[in-house]
């Protein structure tokens, strides 16, 4: 870690509030992370239940993490619903992690950026959207960074910080050093598909995915990746990760992939088996 600090760099210092817009599985998780890490964190989401769902796994989170009850309450005092998104005013960064839809993020990036505080962050966690496409047509495309955390985000050290040929390098600069606020190890990332780590993973997962339709049981593919040392089997991170969102990831980068884009990964999307979230994917999930 100490490697990726260069010598003589004095990092501004910690956000106090960060507003997350989206609370599903990664804005929920990263939300109640942050509030761990000590920031006021308000959390936002179009829709009620998404909010409260977020809000019960991160108070089963912050009691397994923090054990000590005042901890964990003053943890979940800093850690505020906000259907409205009032936040979005008072935060010195704001992490979009809604659905992996360029409309729909360029939409929420336009309802926000006029009510953020000069010289707020605005960041996003797209697994697989350039910077350069979620910024056509936007008025300050320097403003906008990539801050991709991984699925579960508090077992997960890496967050790729992603920058266009536009980004501000003060934006950058931000963003990293929030990630290491949040005792995450940023490695600075330049915007194109699949990033780093989805350049990797993905070949990896959608030859599991090959294999299980060649006819090799799911449990058989995992538990060879996990014999071999991985912590997870390729089809449970898969199940993990969202079978919408590896589907997504995979066809944006379908020019780069060997293996075509699975049968069993589209069907399973089309009929709503999305994995680990919505009870059935390559597992069932009680
Ligand atoms: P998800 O489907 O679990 O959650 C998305 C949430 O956004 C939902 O609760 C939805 O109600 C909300 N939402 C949609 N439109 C909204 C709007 N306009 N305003 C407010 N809320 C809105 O998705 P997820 O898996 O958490 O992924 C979110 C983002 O993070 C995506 O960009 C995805 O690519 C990225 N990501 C996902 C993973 C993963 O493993 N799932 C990992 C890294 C990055």
């Amino acid at each position: 870690r100490e490697r990726l600090r260069s010598a003589g760099d004095h990092p501004p210092p910690r956000p106090g509030h960060l507003h997350v817009i989206g609370a599903g599985v990664m804005g929920g998780d990263i939300a109640a992370w942050a509030a761990s890490h000590g920031l006021r964190v308000s959390l936002q989401d179009q829709a009620p239940e998404p909010l409260a769902r977020a809000l019960a796994r991160g108070r089963e989170f912050l009691e397994r993490k923090l054990r000590d009850p005042l901890r964990v309450r003053e943890a979940m005092d800093r850690l505020i619903p906000d259907v409205a998104g009032d936040g979005v005013r008072h935060a010195e960064v704001v992490l979009e992690a809604i659905v992996e839809n360029v409309e729909a993020k360029q939409a929420v990036y336009r309802q926000a950026l006029p009510q953020m505080k000069p010289g707020a962050l605005l960041a996003t966690n797209t697994s697989s959207i350039t910077l350069e496409t979620l910024t056509a047509g936007m008025d300050a495309p320097g403003r906008l960074v990539g801050l991709h955390f991984f699925n579960p985000v508090a077992k997960m050290p890496l967050v790729e910080v992603i920058h266009g040929s536009e980004t501000d390098p003060e934006a950058v600069r931000t963003a990293q050093s929030l990630a290491r606020h949040l005792d995450k190890v940023p490695v600075p990332v330049r915007s194109n598909p699949g990033f780093l780590v989805n350049r990797i993973l993905m070949p990896y997962l959608l030859e599991a995915v090959a294999l299980f339709e060649e006819g090799v049981r799911a449990e058989t593919v995992d538990r060879a990746a996990t014999a071999f040392g991985m912590p997870m089997g390729p089809l449970e991170l898969a199940d993990t990760a969202g079978l919408d969102i590896c589907l997504s990831v995979a066809e944006k980068m379908s020019g780069l992939l060997r293996t075509p884009v699975p049968e069993s990964l589209r069907r399973r999307v089309a009929a709503g088996q999305l994995g680990r979230k919505s009870g059935e994917g390559y597992y069932h999930w009680p």
